[in-house]
């Protein structure tokens, strides 16, 4: 309690400003887009609706019903990390410690990786330096396929590699050594035993899918492939495949940003098997405007409504 408590009156208008300003920002703070202008840009009805009702997970709201606080009305609470610690505690290694500089996700190694650097980045940016916030920015949307066409709307492509290397592996041996085998599509593949069992899930999926649409048997037929140490092409940044996550398959039913003929978004797989993998916690590279188009890759965390809800903490 503060030692000068507010007069009563005071603290009835505070209230009900906390009040408004959460039914005001209600649908920002459940379903964070960066920007107001990127929440209106255009996309089919049944994609916002996606946006808004993410895949089974956790409530964003407080266990208890009360208010989330927001960037803009409450005061940054130097006594409690960002609620997306939590989250990515679950799925990531690392753990909340508070800096000079405000909260940071410290590495097994004792590295730090800032909750929010305080730069104003555009897409690009948030790929080439991210912080821990920029993660999120950008959302997951799910649902039905659309064509991307924003070129900022690359959502999933931001990874911030020190995390990843310390969950899943530094080196090609590393994450070589945590690989396991998993049945997909009638074929074995190695993937990391952290993201495996998410993976088999997706197999189950898909042999249900299989069962009752043989046809969709030609987008699984010759998988192009799950674990390779590399870089991402064109890039010096770490392809999600060097940790053993990234699964793509087939190459002929494929379509890629850097190799297309012509410019703009184009994709051939179908949604039955996006919506498999998507189910279980995999983005899939169709939904960005550098797309993929057979690229799936395992980030529950966008996924999780916990970690959907970040906590301004400083
Ligand atoms: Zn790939």
């Amino acid at each position: 309690m503060r030692s000068s408590p507010l007069p009563l009156a005071a603290l009835v208008a505070l209230a009900s400003l906390a009040l408004a300003c959460r039914g005001a920002d209600a649908r920002r703070t459940d379903a964070p887009r960066a920007d107001a202008a990127r929440a209106e840009a255009p996309r089919d009805a049944a994609s916002r609706a996606a946006d808004d009702a993410p895949p089974a997970a956790p409530s964003a709201d407080a266990p208890d019903g009360a208010p989330l606080p927001d960037a803009g009305d409450v005061a940054p609470d130097a006594g409690e990390p960002p609620t997306a610690f939590a989250c990515l505690a679950a799925h990531y290694a690392g753990r909340a410690a508070l800096g000079a500089s405000g909260w940071a996700l410290e590495l097994p190694g004792g590295a730090r990786i800032p909750y929010d650097d305080g730069r104003a980045k555009r897409t690009a940016d948030r790929i080439a330096s991210p912080d821990i916030e920029d993660t999120f920015a950008l959302g997951y949307p799910t649902g039905a396929i659309a064509p991307v066409t924003d070129p900022e709307d690359d959502p999933g492509r931001v990874r911030v590699e020190p995390l990843f290397r310390a969950t899943y592996g530094a080196s090609e041996r590393e994450v070589s050594s945590a690989l396991v085998p998993v049945k997909l599509a009638g074929k074995t593949v190695r993937f990391h035993r952290r993201a495996a069992p998410a993976l088999e899930r997706v197999g189950a999926r898909l042999e249900a899918l299989l069962g009752d649409e043989p046809a969709l048997g030609r987008f699984l037929r010759v998988l192009g492939g799950t674990f390779a140490s590399r870089p991402i092409a064109g890039t010096e940044r770490t392809s999600a495949h060097a940790w053993g996550i990234a699964i793509d398959i087939d190459t002929s039913q494929a379509d890629y940003w850097r190799s297309s003929p012509k410019p703009g978004w184009r994709n051939r797989i179908p949604q039955a098997i996006v919506d498999a993998f998507e189910a279980e916690g995999f983005v899939w590279g169709g939904r960005w405007f550098h797309y993929d188009t057979m690229h799936f890759e395992y980030r529950p965390e966008l996924f999780d409504g916990r970690c959907r809800a970040p906590r301004p903490g400083r």
